[in-house]
């Protein structure tokens, strides 16, 4: 794939300028409805959330007290597995999002919540709610996107450091809240030069990232292992464990979300004034659902309903499923493609772009088994040959 202004087919060839305005309009009328509709009900949805997940939260810290016992430890590690995804994603993600502000409680605000993760809520809502919401797949300006460590599109030229990206990507994926923490620092970028190290913005986020990260370190290793007495080691286990489960799990879904093969990627003097509609085509061009139960929706915290969600990010979530048939049809009625696929599908779809990606363009739609010897020896001769042999090799490929 590559962006979308390059495309030799390209999907939105066939709408006209009118053609999309009337889409963000249908889209704006579904928004409206429900923003109209709010009330009890969802209320009553995300206060049942907040409790079942404190509730198991809680009762998985008690088994976890005994955890020298291996059942315990199993219950216990399971359990608080599931509260910190729930924490993250239906409760965090989306009340940070603004979702439920509307409700006018101070403690399920955005302006008030803090979750458990790397990344203190105010960095995050910058670099999530205003980039990467704004930004969506937009290469250069979407840090999700590849969160600057991957080569994420064709038009990207491939080096050699890239075919250590499936690596790096499943690094990220296991330390993902470090990982978004050091994004949403923009540490790359920020520890470049001595001026960027030294500008105070930088070293106040980044002091208050570090104090996040103690906290967070001090409740999981050393409180609740201390309050565990005997289990003290077995308990501090099932922290570290219960934390990297979520962390590849949130990882998957997100990855799931903008990563799939078929969805589409843009260049950055595309957006140059962008009517509201056309925001809304690049939203649902460049976003990929996952089919599944309801239990699955809440776990993933309905970023199962991604597009949906990319659409209307201050909706609360648990509407996501009911107007889905509605944006869908919107997308049938304008021939484009709604990408939804079962939870396995996606993340080997995600998977595949990201092995593809870290290859020479076409390097891997071309290898077969008969042609492998050959093709492993250009492999080499692109690594290893210095800048002119790419050259010379990409162009026989292209
Ligand atoms: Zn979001």
């Amino acid at each position: 794939m590559t962006v979308i202004q390059k495309k030799s087919e390209n999907p939105i060839a066939h709408l006209s300028a009118e053609d999309i305005e009337i889409i963000g309009k249908e889209l704006d009328t579904i928004r409206q409805e429900v923003r109209d509709s709010l009330g009890e009900d969802d209320a009553k949805y995300i206060r049942r959330v907040i409790d079942v997940q404190r509730k198991l939260e809680l009762g998985s810290r008690a088994a976890l007290l005994v955890s020298m016992f291996p059942p315990a430890w199993v219950v216990g590690t399971v359990g608080l597995s599931v509260a910190k995804i729930l924490e993250n994603m239906e409760i965090g993600h989306n009340i940070l999002h603004g979702q439920w502000d509307w409700m006018r409680d101070p403690k399920i605000h955005s302006t008030t919540w803090e979750w458990d993760m790397a990344s203190p809520a105010e960095q995050w809502k910058h670099s999530h709610n205003e980039l990467h919401h704004t930004y969506t797949n937009v290469i250069g300006k979407d840090n999700d996107l590849g969160y600057g460590i991957m080569r994420v599109d064709e038009d990207q030229k491939w080096h050699p450091m890239y075919l250590a990206q499936p690596l790096w990507n499943f690094i990220n994926a296991c330390f993902f809240e470090y990982g978004i923490a050091a994004y949403d620092l923009e540490l790359g970028k920020n520890l470049a030069t001595k001026k960027r190290r030294a500008n105070p913005k930088f070293r106040a986020d980044a002091k208050n990232v570090l104090k996040k990260i103690r906290n967070q370190a001090t409740k999981d290793y050393l409180v609740h292992p201390v309050l565990s007495g005997p289990s003290f080691l077995p308990t501090l286990a099932a922290n570290f464990t219960a934390n990297v489960v979520r962390n590849l799990w949130s990882h998957s879904v997100i990855m799931c979300g903008h990563f799939p093969e078929g969805v589409e990627t843009f260049e950055k003097k595309s957006i140059d004034g962008e009517t509201r509609g056309e925001w809304y085509l690049r939203q649902m061009l460049g976003s990929a659902n996952i089919s599944g139960s309801k239990a699955m929706h809440i776990m993933t915290g309905n970023l199962s309903h991604q597009v949906e969600h990319h659409l209307f990010p201050d909706l609360p979530s648990n509407r996501y499923a009911e107007i889905a048939p509605r944006v869908k049809d919107v997308f049938d009625r304008y021939g484009l493609t709604y990408h939804s696929a079962p939870l396995y599908k996606q993340v080997a779809s995600a998977w595949h772009k990201v092995i593809r990606l870290s290859l020479p363009n076409g390097w891997l739609a071309e290898t077969t088994p008969k042609n492998a010897p050959a093709q492993v020896v250009k492999l080499a001769r692109m690594t290893f040959g210095g800048k002119q042999v790419r050259r010379q090799l990409s162009r026989v490929a292209a």
